[in-house]
């Protein structure tokens, strides 16, 4: 399949709760391209987050304009609707170049018999030892395995197919980058299994040119990753080689290429990931937004005065509504309450006991990772507030600007785009 639009071997989805870093967040990727290495943003959003922040993808897709005019980047850049199924995906068609096909909803709903008798009957290719280049073991797929798979998974496929099909009688065949998500459920897909999917997806015409699977372990909000890194990394390197593999086997587009929907901040695996891209010349979609906000906080307690009893009154908010803002992220989130601070001893902080106990420094001794999750879920509590949150965002703007660009440049795309 060829795409008429089609995203760049290395991509980072990038985008704010309120939309004021987009210039900071380009600079990032400008600084990349400085050293050699094209990173193309994506700002993504999703209709959660449009929601509770009271935005739309036009406001969006206006940031990233901005941005990209105020910086003058010439390259390409693109509006990712995110995480968007059928009911949603109407306010983003206009906006969005980029749409992120959430099927994970219908993981393990039964499909028609029918069509799983004829899925089965026509992937017989996988049925013998498969040998994969680039993974150890050959995958042995028995016509079992193959029927349970396509079982779980075909009703998801299609699902994503009639979405792909609404975006693309609106937009044109080629005139928008595919994502299908699976990531958002309970157990992850291994790599046999991600081939078998590709199988599927090829077989509905979807040119999908990036797949966000779930991988083993923890991908909490914000903070590091939890689980077996070694695991992670034989995971990683056999879906780097199936994904390549489909793409020549069932005809999907060449650019096709693996979407990390990180959680942010997974530092621990960038290195194993990095050095599989260089060992495969392979890309990938790193999603990390969601931590910019923390910038901002960080930002504006570093700049002392209003800006720090800001961040102190948020916190003071959120510890006092802690189990409503984490009840949405049972699932991926980790606080131990006995490491949360209690708000009249915070009340007391300096600017450097808040930002070295917010800001992701796994070495620091003050660094509080519970403290951390708490205010990553609690960007409610600074939308609630309104122009007086965004009023000191841009008195702000020079100390957070650095804030935001830094933690990018330095602890993202530097580690696993340069190396
Ligand atoms: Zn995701």
């Amino acid at each position: 399949m060829v795409c008429a639009l089609s995203l760049a071997k290395y991509s980072i989805g990038v985008g704010d709760r309120f939309a004021h870093q987009g210039k900071a967040q380009l600079q990032a990727c400008k600084m990349a391209l400085e050293q050699g290495v094209e990173v193309i943003p994506v700002w993504n959003k999703s209709n959660r987050e449009h929601s509770i922040i009271g935005s739309t993808p036009a406001d969006t897709r206006a940031e990233a304009d901005q941005a990209v005019q105020a910086l003058g980047w010439d390259k390409p850049y693109h509006a990712d609707a995110d995480h968007i199924n059928l009911k949603t995906l109407d306010k983003f068609i206009e906006a969005c170049d980029f749409f992120t096909i959430d099927v994970a909803d219908l993981i393990g709903r039964p499909c028609e018999a029918s069509a799983l008798r004829r899925f089965v009957e026509a992937h017989s290719e996988l049925l013998a030892d498969l040998a994969v280049p680039g993974v150890c073991q050959p995958f042995r797929i028995g016509r079992a395995f193959l029927a349970q798979v396509a079982n779980k998974y075909l009703a998801a496929v299609q699902e994503a197919a009639r979405v792909y099909q609404r975006v693309e009688e609106e937009k044109g065949r080629g005139q928008f980058i595919t994502e299908v998500s699976m990531d958002e459920t309970d157990s992850p897909q291994t790599p046999a299994e991600l081939l078998i999917i590709l199988a599927a997806v090829a077989d509905q015409g979807i040119p999908i040119q990036t797949i966000a699977p779930k991988f083993s372990g923890r991908f909490d909000k914000g903070v590091d990753y939890e689980g077996d890194v070694a695991k992670f990394s034989r995971e990683f390197s056999d879906d780097v080689a199936v994904v390549a593999y489909a793409a020549r086997r069932y005809g999907l587009p060449s650019c096709l290429k693996l979407s990390v929907h990180s959680g942010s901040d997974k530092f621990s695996l960038y290195g194993p990931i990095h050095q599989t891209l260089q060992r495969f010349n392979a890309g990938v979609h790193l999603k990390t937004a969601g931590t910019t906000w923390l910038e901002e906080l960080i930002g504006l307690a570093e700049a002392g005065g209003a800006g720090l009893d800001l961040a102190k009154e948020i916190y003071a908010e959120a510890y006092a509504q802690r189990q409503d803002l984490c009840a949405p992220y049972a699932a991926v989130v980790n606080i131990d309450p006995a490491r949360l601070p209690e708000p009249e001893l915070l009340a007391r902080w300096g600017a450097e006991q808040f930002v070295s106990a917010l800001r992701h420094d796994p070495n620091c001794p003050a660094y509080n990772s519970s403290f951390r999750q708490l205010l990553h879920v609690a960007f409610k509590v600074a939308a609630r507030m309104g122009n007086r949150y965004l009023d000191l965002l841009s008195a702000m703007e020079t100390t957070i600007a650095g804030n935001v660009t830094g933690n990018l440049f330095d602890r993202h795309i530097k580690p696993l785009f340069i190396g």
